[in-house]
């Protein structure tokens, strides 16, 4: 029976709720697959702030680096009333996030955006486009281009003037690149890399790159398709993508682009990676500090990132399919959250939502 150490970033506002739920499903699972999880709980934004005053804690961190991946359920609170936002910025909840990045490296971002047959009703698309549904992965280049390059404002002649600058070098390039292939080989063998290739040196390098990588994996189909195509493309014809690769700031675009036209908040996964098997799993909504404490949150997001974390850090890729499986078999026997509800199925909790996936899986 394989043992692994797992990291357990339980948060701020429904955080600890939703996670409490994941680690249910995931120790149903070990006990049917045969795995333990050992969890080492860490504190991080505006928890770690009531404790130590800061949000991250170099503790934090090299417990994180001694785990095999990191667990969280979501930091942050309500700006309008809580006291985190009183202090600087770089002491609130969100530096915590941006600081574990960091130190962990964590330079590819994943998020899937898939329409469960049982929710089309909440995707804001016509039926025809829809289909069948869809089902892709946006991997989104996390630490470099526009958001991390040099900038400044000057005033020239009474005139101000603003400047970003977005660098990439190959090697960032080709990182990200070999983790869009690898992942499209664990799905239907597609990638779209999405660039600006008509104007930017940056988007030409990045096509050349990928194009070097895609010679490593000749079993795995490569377009090239230029970002406000993309744009258009994710609401005419969302089937046609499997894997979108892309930059850090189309893919911040991109991504929830593609997570609005699934139409369901709560149910949406994601993953953080490096260049090992590490990474970081979270549900791409935030903490909800508006329904905290009142077990009404879905907590299907963060079990389905626990489902990514099984796949991708530990190779547990049965476990992962079994709590996908999970997933979808309570949605087809009516059980929905409040965030998903509609008329004719039956409302739960979040505790009960996690027993329902629990007893599926
Ligand atoms: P949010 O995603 O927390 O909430 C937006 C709306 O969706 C709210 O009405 C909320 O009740 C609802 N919602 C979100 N998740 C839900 C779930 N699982 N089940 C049911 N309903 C759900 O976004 P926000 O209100 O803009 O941000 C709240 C806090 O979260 C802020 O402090 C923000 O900084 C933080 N945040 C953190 C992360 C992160 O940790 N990665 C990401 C985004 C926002």
């Amino acid at each position: 029976m394989s043992n692994h150490r797992i990291a357990v970033i339980p948060g701020d506002g429904i955080g600890p709720e939703i996670v409490a739920e994941a680690r249910k499903v995931l120790d149903a699972a070990g006990k049917k697959f045969g795995f333990t999880l050992e969890y080492q709980e860490l504190l991080m934004g505006g928890a770690s702030i009531d404790a130590y005053g800061v949000p991250l804690t170099e503790e934090t961190i090299r417990a994180a680096k001694d785990s095999e991946a990191v667990l969280m359920g979501s930091i942050g609170g309500d700006a309008k009333t809580s006291p985190w936002y009183k202090l600087e910025p770089q002491k609130r909840p969100e530096a915590g996030l941006l600081g574990i990045r960091k130190a962990l490296n964590l330079f590819a971002n994943l998020r899937p955006a898939y329409l469960y047959e049982e929710l089309k009703g909440a995707c804001p698309l016509r039926e025809d486009i829809i289909g069948d549904g869809f089902d892709m992965m946006i991997m989104r280049e996390l630490t470099g281009g526009l958001y991390f390059g040099e900038r400044k404002t000057v005033e020239e002649n009474g005139v101000r003037k603003a400047i970003d600058t977005l660098t990439y070098d190959e090697n960032e390039i080709r990182r990200i690149a070999k983790r869009g292939f690898d992942i499209a080989r664990k799905r239907r063998k597609k990638v779209t890399s999405v660039d600006k290739a008509n104007v930017l040196d940056s988007s030409r390098l990045w096509r050349a790159v990928v194009e070097e990588v895609h010679a490593e994996y000749p079993d795995v189909e490569l377009e090239h398709m230029l970002v406000d195509n993309c744009a258009m493309q994710l609401v005419r014809d969302p089937k046609q993508f499997d894997v979108i690769l892309t930059e850090n700031m189309f893919g911040d675009i991109l991504s929830d682009e593609a997570s609005m036209v699934t139409g369901s908040i709560g149910m949406l996964a994601s993953a953080s990676l490096n260049e090992t098997k590490f990474g970081l799993y979270e549900p791409s909504h935030g903490s909800a500090p508006d329904i905290a404490g009142k077990d009404i949150a879905n907590p299907i997001a963060t079990i389905l990132s626990a489902a990514m974390m099984l796949r991708f850090s530990l190779d547990l890729d049965e476990a992962a399919d079994a709590i996908e499986r999970a997933v979808k078999q309570v949605l087809k026997d009516g059980y929905r959250t409040g965030d998903i509800l509609s008329e004719g199925f039956t409302k739960v909790g979040c505790r009960q939502m996690g027993d329902l996936i629990r007893d599926r899986v």
